[in-house]
């Protein structure tokens, strides 16, 4: 079998840095939106349940609205907190998680 005509997808320009941060800004608008992943990255892939480490098993996470810096999510059965940025850069960081977020799909997006 000859090699030759294998098709090879092209690679996207990455230097459209324009259509880069408009698909930024669909996948996250705003700093919800990157909390949102956070915590469904590190704790709960469905957004709702998570592990309690005070319960010692899986339960209900509500978000816990506040308007501190520090976004939290709560467990409904015995009130723990889960703050998805703790042990991140963002956590003490007073920088917006959104252009954390946003620098970030820059160094991805510019190998
Ligand atoms: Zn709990």
């Amino acid at each position: 079998m000859p090699p030759a005509n294998r098709k090879q997808p092209k690679r996207a320009n990455s230097s459209d840095s324009q259509y880069s941060l408009m698909e930024f800004m669909q996948q996250y608008p705003d700093d919800e939106a990157c909390l949102q992943e956070l915590w469904r990255k590190r704790y709960s892939p469905d957004g709702e349940h998570a592990y309690c480490p005070k319960c010692e098993t899986e339960r209900v996470f509500r978000r816990y609205e506040t308007t501190q810096q520090r976004q939290s999510w709560n467990c409904i059965a015995c009130g723990h907190y889960l703050y998805p940025t703790a042990g991140t850069i963002f956590h003490k960081s007073s920088t917006s998680l959104h252009l954390w977020f946003y620098a970030m799909y820059l160094t991805a997006s510019t190998r």
